[in-house]
Parts: structure tokens; C-alpha cells; sequence
């Protein structure tokens, strides 16, 4: 069972000719070529379910970075240049009472959204279909994608990389959010111009960013590397062992069912 940590498509299918099915560790599956799969009768399958807590978690570990400037912080730590206790040193952004944006309010999303319940803080989200249980239980709104943008002292991204949500965040998204904003990615690296976000931080017309996922992985944008008022972390979103556990037992499932003639349990597509 051959693992492999890339794209995978008609190239590589054509070297495997006893190949059943993918069976992609992963929420999305934007890095297998679906369509050439299903032309050669290859199953393709996720594991959506497992990585919600552990990628919400994340995408809050990234907004108290942000908002508390921690990075920043132990670089003025390491850097040997902390001359002590000031009452201005690196003051941040209170959460309570703030706006936390959804942009998706999906699994992760609201996952993400109910954690902000005890932050004190008040919840926009967008999404293509409402979701009643979700507002009833943590008083969010659902709005227009202008409204999200205007009003999100936090907005964190919850969509997956599709035509319709590539470079949803460009400069004139950008342009419409508070220049003390803090942008949140865990979802895919496409939904970003990246050149516009770091353009945005070096201007100071955004408070901050924090970013898991990045348009050309392993790559990062130099200009993001360098930019100010940054946290990178490379697409750990799901690296906790009980999370990695679980997407393997899933992926195992998966294969075990289509090599026994079963339907798959995740399957994405048919
Ligand atoms: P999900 O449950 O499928 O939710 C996706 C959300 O996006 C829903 O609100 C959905 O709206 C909306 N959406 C779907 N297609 C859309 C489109 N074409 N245009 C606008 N909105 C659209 O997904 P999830 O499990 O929460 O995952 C969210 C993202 O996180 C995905 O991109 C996934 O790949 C990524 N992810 C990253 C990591 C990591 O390691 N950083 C880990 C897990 C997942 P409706 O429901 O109304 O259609």
C-alpha cells in the first residue's frame, strides 16, 4: 500500500494499474484528480469526520497568537532585547465582545464558532445553506460576504479551495475588512492572494494573520515569510496523534471495504 504525500493523479495511476482506491488522510481532497479516478473505476475517499477538534483547535491557537502577539513575543524574548515590564509592551486584542467571522460554517467552522461562545465574543458566519441549530446554540448571524468582511475583528476560513472560493481574500476583499482585523487560515491555501495579504501587512492595513495552509506547499511566499505581524505554521492542522490515529483507522476502513467488494465509507465521489 504505496503512501504518498502529493498529488496524485492520472500520471501516477497509469503506474499503478492494480489500483482500487485512494484512500486520501485528509478532510478535502483536492490533491487527488478525482475526475481521472472515476474514468479508471478508482475509488477516492476522506476522512472528513476526524480532523473537526483538532483543526478548530488550531485555528484558535492561531487567533490567540495573533490577537496576543505570542509570536512577536518570544522572538523580543530570544532576541535578548526585553529590557522588562512595560505597561505599552506589546499590547494586543481583547477578544469579548468582538466579532468572530465565518467565512464557511461547515464542521470546522462551527466547531471553530462554538468556541468563541466563551470568549465572550459576538459570531457572523457565511455559508451557502443556514444553519438553525448552529445560531440557536451559539447566537451566530448568518450575512452577505460584504457584511462578513465589514464587521469581523477575527475572520477565520472554514471553505474548501473550489473555483467559486479561489482568491475570495484579494486585495478588494482585503480592502473591505478593518485595518485591525485578523485574518485566519486553516482551510486552503488557494482561497488567498497571497501577494495581496502580505501587501496588506506591510501597509498596516491589516492587524494580523495566521496561517496554516499556503497556495504551493511547502513553498511560502517570500513576502509572507518576511511580512509583519505574521504566525506560519506549516499544515499541522491535524497533527495530533489522536487525530492521525483516527484518520488512519478511517483510511484502513475504507480500503478493507473495497478491497472486500463493499462500498466505501467515505466515499467522494458515486
Ligand atoms: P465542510 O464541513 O464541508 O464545510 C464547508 C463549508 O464551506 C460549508 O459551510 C459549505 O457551505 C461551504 N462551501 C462548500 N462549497 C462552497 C462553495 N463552492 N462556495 C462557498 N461555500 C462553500 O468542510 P470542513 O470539514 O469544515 O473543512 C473546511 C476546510 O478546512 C476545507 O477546505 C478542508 O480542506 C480544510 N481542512 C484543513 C485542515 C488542515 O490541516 N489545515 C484540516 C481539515 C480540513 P454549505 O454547507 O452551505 O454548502
Amino acid at each position: 500500500m504505496p503512501l504518498l504525500t502529493r498529488w496524485v493523479g492520472g500520471t501516477e495511476f497509469k503506474g499503478l494499474p492494480k489500483l482500487k482506491i485512494v484512500a486520501n488522510c485528509a478532510a478535502g481532497h483536492d490533491n487527488v484528480d478525482v475526475v481521472a479516478a472515476e474514468l479508471r473505476g478508482i475509488k477516492v475517499t476522506n476522512t472528513p469526520d476526524a480532523l473537526v477538534d483538532a483543526t478548530a483547535d488550531l485555528a484558535w491557537a492561531l487567533i490567540l497568537a495573533c490577537a496576543r502577539r505570542v509570536v512577536e513575543g518570544t522572538e523580543l524574548v530570544r532576541s535578548g532585547k526585553w529590557s522588562g515590564w512595560h505597561p505599552e509592551l506589546l499590547l494586543g486584542t481583547e477578544l469579548r465582545g468582538r466579532t468572530l467571522g465565518l467565512l464557511g460554517a461547515g464542521r470546522i467552522g462551527q466547531a471553530v464558532g462554538r468556541r468563541a461562545v466563551p470568549f465572550g465574543m459576538r459570531i457572523v458566519y457565511t455559508a451557502r445553506n443556514p444553519r438553525p441549530e448552529f445560531e440557536r446554540e451559539t447566537g451566530a448571524a448568518r450575512v452577505e460576504l460584504p457584511r462578513l468582511l465589514k464587521e469581523s475583528d477575527v475572520l477565520s476560513l472554514h471553505v474548501p479551495a473550489v473555483p467559486e472560493t479561489e482568491g475570495i481574500i484579494n486585495s478588494d476583499t482585503l480592502g473591505q475588512m478593518k485595518p485591525t482585523a485578523i485574518l485566519v487560515n486553516t482551510a486552503r491555501g488557494d482561497l488567498i492572494r497571497e501577494e495581496a495579504l502580505a501587501l496588506a501587512l506591510e501597509q498596516g492595513r491589516l492587524g494580523a494573520a495566521g496561517l496554516d495552509v499556503y497556495a504551493d506547499e511547502p513553498h511560502v511566499h517570500p513576502r509572507l515569510i518576511a511580512a509583519p505581524r505574521i504566525v506560519l505554521v506549516p499544515h499541522i492542522g491535524s497533527a495530533t496523534p489522536e487525530t492521525r490515529r483516527e484518520m488512519a483507522r478511517i483510511a484502513v476502513a475504507n480500503v478493507h471495504a473495497v478491497l472486500s467488494r463493499r462500498p466505501p465509507l467515505n466515499p467522494v465521489f458515486g
